[in-house]
């Protein structure tokens, strides 16, 4: 028997219907088969706009075989948390792997990118201590920000004089420093300007953290982040990652000195106190990163820039605002919630999946698309896609 919810929990009811009157309220959509350019959502073939799957490697063969061979070899999980016993040789080499790729001296892998933000800055903050934070920061970044203790200034998005303002405001205080930023903002699509936040960092003598999530496998040198892209290596005192995004499967990581590295396995609370990953889900992570490396890694990754640039021009002359987007994260700005998910809901009806976000996920009054391209388009998808969101936008006053 199903137990209904019992009344202690009607006051969730009134939050949702709260939501379906405003017209926000969403049920999971969910795939069928795999994370692909033309997918399949709720029994309806659809391109897929909605991923991070930047390089298309959920499906890549060679991710798969490390995958099931790494199956074959360790079994399905690492039965116990990373400091007890579960490091396996897999993630001692993953972690070898992408401390090279960085360049840096170490690495760990956390559980997910949410993890290693949220676990890192709670674990190297404490009360008496200050972070300088871009307002826009994703919401991982903010709960480490909060779990820390530490006093908490926001500057406004990218902006190095108001960060300024903030670093001279705070220049005598006794503690620790944190400046943390995005590389690359997830729903604006944005870089951070990381030479300017850098040279404040060093000049306020604060400890420089960057969250890459969307710039790894996407920008600098066969995707090695914006440290790489902005010439900033060795200004950046801890690097963030995921592997769920352009890596395909899942997880996150820090990249920094040893002695940062190794008082994260002591202190993290995320990896001290969660189990370590299963070794098929590692093994598919160094499969990537040797493919990123390769000649195949640098076409999928001049296919995915030269598809962002036929898809966002295409998008910007039918009259759409993709706002500040630098990156295939693209924004389909509209404004009012409501509209925004009827946008979504009306193009998914005629066969192209775009999500929409609105607050909390954005701020009040800035709902949109978020539209993704990845190197798995081909160009007739986006084409067609492109053509659909001229449609709808028009028969939605979204556009002329
Ligand atoms: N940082 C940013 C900027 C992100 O967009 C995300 C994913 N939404 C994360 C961190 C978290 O990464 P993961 O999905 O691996 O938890």
């Amino acid at each position: 028997m199903n137990a209904a919810a019992r009344p202690q929990l009607s006051f969730l009811q009134q939050q949702i219907d709260e939501m379906k009157a405003k017209g926000v309220f969403f049920r999971l959509r969910v795939l069928e088969g795999e994370q692909k350019a033309i997918a399949n959502f709720d029994g309806k073939e659809v391109i897929n706009l909605g991923s991070n799957n930047y390089l298309g490697l959920t499906t890549h063969r060679a991710l798969r075989r490390a995958a099931l061979e790494a199956i074959r070899r360790y079994g399905v999980g690492a039965g116990a948390v990373r400091t007890i016993a579960g490091t396996m040789r897999p993630h001692a080499e993953l972690e070898e792997q992408i401390a090279r790729f960085k360049g840096t001296e170490a690495c760990v892998v956390f559980q997910s990118g949410f993890e290693a933000n949220a676990g890192t800055v709670a674990a190297i903050l404490s009360k008496e201590d200050l972070i300088i934070s871009d307002e826009l920061n994703h919401a991982s970044i903010i709960d480490g920000c909060r779990l820390s203790k530490a006093a908490i200034r926001v500057f406004k998005h990218r902006d190095i004089a108001d960060c300024e303002r903030l670093c001279q405001e705070t220049a005598n205080w006794s503690g620790h420093k944190l400046l943390i930023t995005d590389g690359v903002f997830s729903m604006d699509g944005d870089i951070a300007p990381l030479p300017q936040l850098c040279d404040l960092a060093e000049k306020y003598n604060c400890i420089m953290m960057v969250d890459d999530a969307h710039a790894s496998g996407v920008l600098g040198r066969s995707g090695r982040g914006t440290v790489d892209h902005l010439g900033c290596h060795g200004r950046v005192d801890i690097q963030v990652g995921t592997l769920s995004k352009a890596i395909g499967a899942m997880g996150g990581y820090i990249c920094g000195s040893r002695v940062l590295i190794e008082y994260l396995h002591h202190r993290a609370r995320p990896f001290l106190f969660s189990t370590g990953h299963p070794p098929s889900v590692i093994a598919s992570c160094q499969a990537a990163f040797t493919l990123l490396d390769s000649p195949e890694g640098e076409r999928l990754i001049k296919k995915l820039w030269a598809n962002t640039e036929f898809f966002q021009k295409r998008l910007r002359k039918m009259g759409f605002s993709t706002g500040s987007s630098q990156t295939p994260i693209t924004p389909i700005l509209v404004g009012e919630a409501a509209k925004a998910f009827e946008f979504s809901r009306l193009l998914f009806e005629a066969g192209v999946f775009a999500p929409a976000v609105g607050f909390p996920t954005v701020p009040q009054g800035k709902a949109r698309l978020r539209a993704m391209v990845t190197a798995a388009h081909k160009r007739a998808d986006l084409e067609r896609a492109c053509e659909t969101m001229g449609t709808v936008g028009r028969s939605l006053a979204i556009v002329s």
